[in-house]
């Protein structure tokens, strides 16, 4: 067995779908567990397209997500990806052999002018030979039997996908084609190709596609469809990666949480499903939670601080409050973007509290404005600003005014911060301060009233 090598082959499209940054991870899975080699190249052949700012689309994204390509031209230090615009001699002798084999020939369109180049198409149906869905038979379509030939070179000179994509398969030494069932139909094509080059065709690995959570096809527009949208919402890259892993694919065992490591250990082509794969937005998010409590603090510290400056909270505030802020509410936060709804009240005090909670926590309780008066000057006089003094002290309140704990610390919490949850509130008291929590209580009635 030659050694394993796979390939990622996007189209710059502008847009990274989550079934490519799929696909793209599924080769990458393949490459380590075999210890082969994952090659990326980028398939622009169509030029009328601006690609540059849609090949960086791509890179980013698989740089995000981890996906390393072991292979391609040098490009400042590091090698880039196969762009096929730059590979065009290789095409134009390709074709050269076939015409002169006679599997392909030119041919006049006359209904739009100039020459093509056709292939000389197998009239019969092509068994596809797939890793995944077993050996498939398409029965040819009325075009195909009344002309199975098709166009590899068009009008311009451009040869299309069908041509290169074998070309450089064959010239880049792929033995594994892993690529979504999109492309199942084209891949008869794809052996005639190989038959009429008398190479050996690689194996065929035809990834189940990803549905909805309705079941309906996930297209581009689909909510939740790029892999941007997780970029910028967020999310850990981790656990968006170990998701994508089980679209389509399980390991044996029942367990989901899995790192890189763990999951290029277990991962095999015999594993992924044949039936399509839904895309379970809350199963998502449960893992985006998992992977941010075991998130080191100081890379959540690090990406929570540039996600908070770009949101203008922070602007001014000293570094050490933000991070004892951020210590406070790390294992709260799911996603990087819930930031201000966490955060925004420690660092402005022009936040506000919903009716529903001020109704909720003063309406059946008018008592709780003379206690929070109270315990505005118990506050006032600690000696010490820690959690314990603000505990014990608020506590001793609760006794000698006879009303359980939760009665002070409810209304205190939401005095100070506007909110009906969130961290531990005396850890939360001694983070914000005594000059905020003083002069929060001493305004709450005030700030808090309901206008009618
Ligand atoms: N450029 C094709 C696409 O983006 C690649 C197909 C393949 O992987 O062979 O769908």
């Amino acid at each position: 067995m030659p050694d394993v090598r796979v390939r990622f082959a996007p189209s710059p499209t502008g847009f990274l779908h989550i079934g490519g940054a799929r696909t793209a991870l599924f080769n990458l899975l393949y490459a380590r567990h075999t210890g082969g080699t994952f090659v990326l190249r980028i398939e622009d052949t169509d030029e009328t397209r601006h690609v540059e700012e849609a090949v960086q689309v791509i890179l980013d994204g698989l740089r995000w997500l981890g996906l390393d390509w072991d292979e391609g031209p040098e490009k400042g230090g590091a090698h880039g990806p196969y762009f096929q615009s730059q590979r065009k001699d290789i095409y134009r002798r390709y074709v050269r052999r076939l015409i002169e084999s006679g599997t392909a020939y030119e041919f006049e369109d006359k209904e739009k002018g100039g020459t093509v180049v056709k292939f000389r198409m197998t009239r019969e149906p092509i068994t596809v030979p797939d890793l995944i869905c077993g050996n498939v038979t398409r029965p040819l379509n009325d075009t195909e039997m009344a002309d199975p030939d098709f166009v590899i070179v068009r009008r311009d000179g451009v040869p299309v996908f069908h041509l290169v994509n074998v070309v450089d398969d064959i010239e880049m030494k792929i033995t594994h084609v892993i690529r979504g069932e999109d492309h199942l139909s084209n891949t008869p094509k794809h052996i005639a190709l190989y038959r009429a080059f008398g190479v050996e065709p690689p194996k065929f690995a035809h990834i189940p596609l990803i549905l909805n959570s309705d079941g309906s096809k996930m297209s581009k527009s689909d909510k939740g469809a790029a892999l941007h949208e997780y970029m910028n919402a967020g999310y850990v890259p981790e656990a968006v990666r170990n998701f994508l892993s089980l679209l389509g694919w399980s390991p044996k065992g029942d367990v989901e949480l899995l790192n890189l490591a763990e999951t290029v250990e277990r991962f095999d082509l015999a594993q992924v499903q044949r039936h399509n794969a839904r895309f379970d937005h809350d199963k998502l998010h449960w893992m985006q939670g998992q992977y941010m409590l075991k998130m080191a603090p100081d890379r959540f510290n690090e990406t929570a601080r540039s996600f908070l400056a770009k949101t203008g909270l922070t602007a001014g505030q000293p570094d050490d409050y933000v991070l004892r802020v951020l210590g406070l509410v790390k294992e709260k936060v799911k996603l990087f973007t819930e930031l201000p709804e966490w955060t925004t009240y420690f660092f402005r005090d022009d936040f506000t509290a919903d009716r529903e909670v001020i109704v909720k926590t003063f309406g059946s309780a008018p008592q709780s404005w003379e206690l929070l008066e109270k315990l505005h000057s118990r506050y006032a006089g600690l000696s010490e600003w820690t959690h314990p003094a603000l505990d014990t002290a608020l506590r001793a309140l609760a006794q000698e005014s006879g009303v359980k704990a939760a009665a002070l610390i409810h209304p205190c919490r939401v005095a100070v911060s506007g909110k009906a949850g969130g961290p531990s509130l005396f850890h939360l008291l001694e983070v914000l301060g005594r000059e905020r929590v003083l002069s929060r209580l001493a305004s709450a009635r005030e700030r808090l009233k309901l206008n009618d």
